[in-house]
């Protein structure tokens, strides 16, 4: 599987992205931003957005994207796919014609996007890889997912705190490359990180012991202000297993 980063941040920074990536040119994870990464065609190709969360940091892009796909000559019907509270949430809380235009109903006669609800840890098909979607710990409905083409595999942890049921549901997993885990704040921060439902890296050290010992462990959603702060708290942890996630990079798994 090919994973590029679109976006390896936690909010918006000069040159810095909010969380979004993209698998085998098709697939999205989170859509913090899409257009400010790929080109017209490119974002033409993208058939599924698999998103973990309502906030702005994992969707902005993707209203812009359906506002983009609404005028593209050809386009392949777009697919919203998670947990049922995401999927309802982006309807009453991002699609609602408030915030934002419904173009799940535009235009009326061929809607730019269609939401789908997957089964909460189940394993189903989406595009050319199986997901199975896991519930995870933050302040509003959050899914992690984990995402397997057959014979590889990775994990992506959402926007979460302290969790257990990804990880486990993750356990055994022939194939498994990488976990692709947030940290947002750095150690001093922890009161903020608990209420809001983040990692910092003191608390990413004790979720990682929860993971097979020989599993990369792959850093996204570093707040930009914090960036130097925290790559210098996980550099101390385990800088042989942990890699934070290089924007605009693909990755092969
Ligand atoms: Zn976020
Ligand atoms: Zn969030």
């Amino acid at each position: 599987m090919k994973i590029r980063v679109l976006g390896a941040y936690g909010a918006e920074g000069l040159g810095q992205r909010p969380t979004s990536f993209l698998v085998n040119d098709r697939i999205l994870i989170d859509a913090g931003t899409v257009g400010g990464a790929l080109t017209l065609p490119e974002q033409s190709q993208i058939e599924h957005a698999l998103i973990t969360h309502s906030h702005l940091d994992h969707v902005a892009g993707l209203a812009f994207l359906a506002e983009t796909l609404a005028f593209a000559e050809t386009r392949s019907p777009l697919t919203v796919a998670s947990l049922e509270p995401v999927v309802n949430a982006l309807r009453v809380g991002v699609f609602n014609n408030m915030a934002w235009p419904d173009f799940a109903q535009i235009p009326a006669e061929a809607p730019v996007m269609k939401y789908r609800t997957l089964v909460e840890e189940a394993e189903q098909r989406v595009g050319d890889t199986w997901v199975t979607p896991v519930a995870v710990n933050h302040a509003v409905p959050t899914s992690g997912f984990i995402v397997h083409d057959g014979s590889t595999g990775f994990l992506f942890s959402g926007d979460t705190g302290p969790t257990d049921a990804l990880w486990k549901a993750a356990r055994g997993l022939r194939g498994l490359r990488a976990a692709f885990v947030e940290c947002a704040f750095p150690n001093r921060m922890a009161d903020l990180a608990a209420v809001a439902g983040h990692l910092t890296p003191e608390l990413l050290r004790r979720e990682i012991d929860k993971l097979p010992a020989d599993l990369p462990v792959w850093i996204y959603h570093v707040k930009p202000q914090f960036y130097d702060e925290i790559a210098g708290e996980l550099a101390r942890i385990d800088a042989a297993r942990l890699t934070i996630l290089e924007q605009d990079k693909t990755y092969t798994i």
